[in-house]
């Protein structure tokens, strides 16, 4: 997958994405990018990239002809994101949907956000990472990207294990336990141990089910209501 970060901190790229599992498919190639940098759009000798908004308030926003340069020059098709939270909220379903495009295009804002016309003509997807504020793009970004990097085809060396995890069957997933069998005098679940597939597996549902319906009211209705159909 080739991934373009349009920002004005391109060094931030790609900070923790450079270690552990993704660090290790960026130098294998599975996954790819490259970070624009925003400023050398810019129109005057200071790289200025936003001004004040328009109708009055605090901050600044971020110009369209600047960022429109840059999309003009650095983006030629294929899903053009743009972090925001008031973007449609990222999920596991979304973010299987985004691992299997052959190219992404993500623009970083900073300050208050970014003047609607440009996103409106680049035809920008907005995508939120959850309903609090960051400081910048960046942040949201390099988390979505962690999230659907780990999903590209021979990432994770075991393909199973996200077979299972939280969200994939809308379900949390169920507890986890290892050795040792016995610690602080609490035993892993007998079941466990028991070797019994089929019963360790029913036993994993059922946890699932009941640590979903409560902690996750809402992830419980839509799964009933999935069952119901
Ligand atoms: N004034 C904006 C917030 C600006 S925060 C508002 O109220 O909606 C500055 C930048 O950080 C945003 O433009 C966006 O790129 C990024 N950002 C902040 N929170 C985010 C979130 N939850 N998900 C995705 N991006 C976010």
């Amino acid at each position: 997958m080739k991934v373009k970060i349009l920002t004005i901190f391109p060094e931030l790229f790609p900070g923790f994405l450079g270690t552990s599992l993704t660090g290790k498919a960026l130098d294998e190639g599975k996954w790819s990018y490259e970070a624009v940098n925003i400023r050398d759009y810019a129109f005057d000798k200071h790289g200025s990239v936003d001004d004040t908004p328009a109708g009055g308030g605090a901050g600044m926003i971020m110009r369209p002809d600047v960022l429109g340069a840059a999309l003009q020059d650095c983006y030629h098709g294929g899903r053009l994101l743009n972090m925001s939270p008031r973007g449609a909220p990222l999920t596991q379903a979304k973010v299987h949907e985004l691992a299997a495009e052959q190219e992404l295009t993500i623009i970083c804002s900073r300050f208050e956000g970014i003047d609607e016309r440009v996103l409106e003509v680049f035809g920008a997807e907005d995508i939120s990472i959850g309903d609090y504020v960051l400081t910048g793009g960046e942040q949201a970004a390099m988390i979505m990207l962690d999230a659907i990097i780990r999903l590209l085809p021979g990432v994770l060396g075991n393909d199973e294990s996200f077979v299972s995890e939280s969200f994939e069957d809308g379900l949390l997933e169920y507890p986890q336990y290892t050795k040792p069998a016995e610690w602080q005098g609490r035993r892993v679940p007998d079941v466990l141990l028991s070797g019994h597939h089929q019963k360790i597996a029913d036993w994993r549902h059922l946890q699932s089910e009941i640590v979903t319906e409560q902690r996750r009211p809402d992830l419980w209705k839509k799964y009933l209501a999935s069952k119901k159909i």
